[in-house]
């Protein structure tokens, strides 16, 4: 079995029901179980400012599903929760992002790992310091090191 992170956030419809309903989804997926769920997070847009806030939340997760058909999986989660693709930084009812698989470094147009934004953002980053506090990034260093740095990103826990 692998370790992996899944990062969730959502900012249309309800939210917290959202985010709620995914982890509930991700726990469902074949050969995999989640070990540990985040608290859920308010925060503030990023790359798209005229938007709602988000909620967001990480979850660690057990699986022997490989790393693309992990992602896949997500993205069936994505799909059924009623999301369209529009743009990046787009609102959206729900993302779900593939943060760290193992200690694997994966670099394929369709698969980054670890997820290529997820060390500058404080939405990721403090509730995988909640869940798992001595966390590494591969090639990045320690997560509560790069958390420390993002003082100017609004979150509250919720
Ligand atoms: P973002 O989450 O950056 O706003 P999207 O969710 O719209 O963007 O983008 C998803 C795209 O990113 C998909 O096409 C997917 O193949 C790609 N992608 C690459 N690496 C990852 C990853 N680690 N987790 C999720 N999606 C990824
Ligand atoms: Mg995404």
């Amino acid at each position: 079995m692998a370790r992996a992170f899944v990062g969730l956030g959502a900012n249309l419809g309800d939210p917290a029901e959202q985010i709620a309903r995914a982890i509930e989804a991700v726990g469902g997926l074949p050969r995999s179980r989640v070990v540990s769920a985040s608290s859920l997070y308010r925060t503030a847009p990023i790359g798209y400012a005229a938007q709602p806030d988000f909620v967001n939340a990480v979850v660690e997760i057990e699986t022997a599903l490989e790393p693309v058909d992990l992602l896949r999986s997500l993205q069936d989660i994505e799909s059924g929760s009623g999301r369209t693709r529009s743009f990046r930084n787009a609102p959206r009812t729900l993302d779900l992002d593939l943060l760290l698989y193992d200690d694997r470094t994966i670099d394929a147009p369709a698969l980054q790992v670890p997820h290529p934004r997820m060390h500058e953002r404080a939405f990721v980053l403090a509730p995988l310091v909640e869940i798992a506090p001595d966390i590494e990034i591969p090639g990045r260093g320690a997560a509560s090191s790069l958390l420390a740095r993002l003082t100017n990103q609004r979150i509250a826990k919720l």
